[in-house]
């Protein structure tokens, strides 16, 4: 039984969970890396599970982030912070003081955003570049028939350092689709990272390639309603 107010006791789950997955798939366990998706949730949530050793954490709002982590990062140094949310012109400053990792670039506007700030503070960070597989209208990211030219712009037009795809499948259709789309893609465009997979289909992402799974609801529990 999962015991939803027990976050280390749940990590330890999901990453046994990842490492049967991984060994289903005849994949290399440590080929895939967990983000832990802490969005709304408190620093003393968060503790037990940095205290349990995971050091990759994901939050999808700038501004969270930076009340949040900074503290954090005092005691535990180490931490590797991905932006998984959508990003705002006015906030790429912030983000790039308070991230590692940029999970969606999502369109030209912040990728020139992005590359003019690397530029400034000279010092450039991972970027992943999110795809709207299910070519939703009102969701963010890439159609796939546009990808492939984005990431060559983004990489040779603005030298922006792009590892990898990332996407969040529509919520009512069957995501391994979805996966295999951007598995596809970016094995296509010689991209190592495949961020892909939620607390609901991690295992079924893996199966279908993922490298980066962002788990959440799994390892802390409901998240609790924002004020
Ligand atoms: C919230 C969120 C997750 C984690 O979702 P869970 O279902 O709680 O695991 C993953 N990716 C993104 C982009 C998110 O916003």
């Amino acid at each position: 039984m999962t015991q939803k107010n027990d976050p280390a006791s749940n990590l330890a789950k999901v990453r046994a969970d990842i490492a049967q997955a991984a060994e289903d798939a005849g994949r290399d366990p440590s080929d895939i890396h967990l983000v832990a998706v802490s969005k709304v949730h408190e620093a003393d949530t968060i503790v037990p599970v940095l205290e349990a050793g995971q050091r990759v954490f994901g939050e999808n709002r700038v501004q969270e982030a930076e009340a949040k982590w900074p503290a954090l990062r005092e005691t535990y140094p180490d931490i590797t912070l991905h932006l998984i949310g959508p990003l705002q012109s006015n906030k790429v400053k912030n983000a790039v003081a308070t991230f590692d990792v940029i999970e969606t670039v999502d369109r030209m506007k912040i990728a020139k955003a992005l590359a003019n700030e690397f530029e400034r503070v000279g010092r450039s960070l991972p970027c992943y570049v999110q795809v709207n597989t299910g070519e939703e209208p009102q969701k963010a990211g890439i159609a796939p028939e546009d990808v492939e030219a984005f990431v060559k712009e983004c990489r040779d037009g603005l030298r922006l350092d792009i590892q990898g795809l990332m996407c969040i499948p529509p919520i009512d259709e069957e995501p391994a689709l979805h996966f295999a789309l951007l598995s596809d893609m970016a094995d296509r465009l010689g991209l190592g990272v495949k961020s892909m997979g939620m607390s609901a289909d991690y295992e079924k992402a893996i199966s279908l390639g993922a490298t980066h799974v962002r788990v959440g609801t799994a390892i802390f529990g409901d998240r609790p309603k924002r004020d």
